[in-house]
């Protein structure tokens, strides 16, 4: 693998990037280095920093100090342990998601992972990495889940360990957006199981639950409920890009 990768970053890669220049992954223009955004849309990524609600991430918009949790989180509690967004999903940051899923630019998937990697745990022993499934009609499609891919990306650079079909889709379902939220709860009912196989391996482990984008939460939730009940300790859901609106449950897809 050295030698490879040494033969790699020393003929291939300058003859690739003569060939196929590095571009921003976001508006295309050319960068210098690989999976770098360009210097116009790197300070127009809103990074998701503190204050934020304690239970599910969101960001306040001014520091509050008598109120830890998100209106959302006050009305109902949530069933996660917490979910780590890199970025608000808007215009930009949408294009990483975009681009990964069906213009096969699958390298993304690094560029996520790495932005996660500051919302990492310092302590990864118990940490357990399970991508959100997608049913196999849409990976035999795709040709990838791009949760999957983010997910070992995260596993290569940080070796936390990882359980590729630890969930699993048992059919397919429409896309969620505009439904209600109980419309979507409703959908997804036994659409998303815990692989059997896999219930040893699941029991007491703090899970990352990984997808690209976090929209409505209803899917994540689907998982969130499997893996608990399978034992998990907690489930902390990972992503890149999070829709934020008022009212949350808002959003579109998942
Ligand atoms: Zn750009
Ligand atoms: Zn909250």
């Amino acid at each position: 693998m050295g030698a490879f990768k040494s033969f790699y970053d020393q003929v291939v890669r300058p003859v690739l990037d003569i060939i196929i220049p590095p571009r921003c992954p976001s508006c295309g223009d050319m960068v210098e280095n690989d999976l770098q955004f360009c210097g116009t849309c790197w300070p127009q990524l809103k990074f998701i920093t503190d204050p934020c609600c304690s239970a599910c991430g969101r960001p306040f918009d001014v520091a509050r100090d008598d109120e830890l949790l998100c209106a959302p989180c006050l009305a109902r509690p949530p069933k996660h342990d917490g979910v780590r967004a890199a970025v608000v999903y808007d215009e930009l940051s949408r294009q990483i998601p975009l681009k990964l899923k069906y213009a096969g630019r699958i390298g993304l998937a690094k560029l996520i992972a790495r932005f996660l990697g500051r919302h990492m745990p310092d302590d990864c022993d118990n940490l357990l990495l399970v991508p959100v499934p997608l049913h196999r009609g849409r990976i035999w499609r795709r040709g990838f889940n791009q949760a999957a891919l983010i997910a070992q990306a995260l596993h290569d650079s940080h070796e936390i360990d990882i359980l590729l079909d630890s969930l699993l889709r048992t059919r397919a379902t429409p896309p969620l957006k505009g439904m209600t939220a109980q419309q979507r709860r409703k959908i997804l009912q036994g659409a998303i199981k815990v692989n059997p196989k896999y219930l040893d391996d699941i029991r007491g482990r703090d899970i990352m639950l990984i997808d690209d984008v976090y929209t409505s939460g209803a899917t994540t939730n689907a998982c969130v409920i499997q893996l608990k009940k399978a034992g998990a300790q907690t489930v902390t859901i990972y992503c890149w890009a999070r829709v934020l609106r008022d009212g949350e449950e808002g959003g579109g897809g998942h």
